[in-house]
């Protein structure tokens, strides 16, 4: 039952499926045992399965085994902060590709979020992003976005939970959207991680036909999107797929996620020295959001990011790009503030464990 799925292994992943699924497609299986197959996978481990499962009748069970498996994602590295109790968990896919989760700590001391990888690499290339120069490999199976947060609540200190999980690792998640909400279905399940859908979070590079769709099917989960310049040019220098689709085009479909979840979303700006962190930039950042407010009657959160310096990021033939000092920062917010947008400095932890995303896969790449 154990090891990623081989071209020979047609069984499914229990890993990607919650209890009305796996129950959908293994009939032998009653509600009631599918449900404590499920429990049995995040409260005793997956290698479980191969044995007895309380009240779960043996024919039912081979049947299960005859049909599905519960795969492990190997664990290749771990490393945590000696500062501030951020983890990078590195994995190996069955066909020997990393991927990478962050552990976050939250403000309460035994709450954690876990920031997951959707793709193996990313095909959309943003400018600053570690993960962009990989390129895209392939998309990760639902299970394999599960199996990164059950490993990293394996490892956490006594008596401490998941809280919350943010899709905002490596690779664009509505680019993997069956297997996102496929994810999203077993981390919100009570039988499996019993995550509030309200503490989990999907980041986008901004699609937005994804948009519309997560709000259509996970009007629960909240909405990230990457900003990096409300400035048209800026943007699509940092942001090719602006090009596809421009910030006008995102923006409307963020409007149509609020009116259908009424949840705030987040904008998120990583702040480069010289390149977004200007007056113009953050005049135009102040209009957007006010212009959101204006139309769907919720003010998003803006989150500014510290940028994490990566080798040789920048553009071919351009300064490499560095952090804007934290003086130009400060002026920054302070425009934003004097229009009435208020901003949170998102911590950007784990400086000495390389927790930008995909710095650690790159480097293994
Ligand atoms: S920032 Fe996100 S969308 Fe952009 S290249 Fe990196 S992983 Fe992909």
């Amino acid at each position: 039952m154990r090891g990623g799925l081989t071209p020979e292994d047609q069984r499914f992943a229990l890993q990607g499926v919650g209890p009305e699924e796996l129950a959908a497609r293994v009939p032998e299986l009653s509600p009631g045992e599918a449900r404590r197959v499920v429990s049995s996978i995040y409260r005793r481990g997956p290698a479980s399965v191969d044995g007895h499962i309380p009240h779960v009748r043996a024919i039912a069970l081979d049947t299960l085994r005859e049909r599905a498996h519960a795969p492990i994602l190997e664990l290749v590295d771990r490393q945590t902060s000696a500062v501030d109790g951020f983890a990078k968990y590195l994995f190996q896919t069955s066909e020997g590709a990393s991927i990478e989760a962050v552990r976050i700590p939250l403000e309460r001391p035994d709450r954690f979020t876990v920031c997951v990888s959707s793709q193996v690499g990313c095909a959309l290339a943003c400018a600053f992003c570690a993960t962009g120069r990989l390129g895209l490999g392939r998309n990760l199976a639902a299970w394999e976005i599960v199996e990164q947060v059950r490993q990293v609540r394996l490892s956490l200190p006594e008596g401490a939970r998941v809280h919350g999980v943010v899709f905002q690792g490596m690779g664009e998640p509505l680019a993997n959207l069956d297997r996102v909400l496929a994810a999203i279905r077993v981390l919100t399940s009570p039988s499996a991680l019993a995550i509030n859908a309200r503490a989990i979070t999907v980041s986008t590079a901004g699609l937005p036909a994804g948009i519309r769709r997560l709000a259509a099917e996970a009007p629960s989960v909240r909405l990230a999107l990457s900003i990096a310049s409300a400035r048209r040019s800026q943007r699509r220098r940092l942001m090719p797929i602006d090009g596809a689709h421009p910030l006008s085009e995102v923006i409307d479909a963020a409007v149509e996620h609020v009116r259908t979840t009424r949840l705030a979303p987040m904008f998120a700006v990583t702040l480069l020295r010289g390149v977004n962190d200007g007056e113009e930039d953050a005049v135009a950042l102040a209009e957007l959001i006010l212009d959101v407010e204006a139309r769907s009657g919720v003010r998003p959160r803006l989150s500014i990011i510290p940028y994490n310096e990566i080798e040789g990021a920048g553009g071919a033939g351009q300064e490499p790009f560095s952090r804007s000092p934290r003086s130009v920062e400060d002026a920054f917010r302070d425009v934003l503030s004097a229009r009435g947008v208020y901003s949170h400095r998102r911590y950007s932890g784990g400086g000495d464990i390389s927790a930008a995303c995909g710095q650690l896969a790159a480097r293994r790449a």
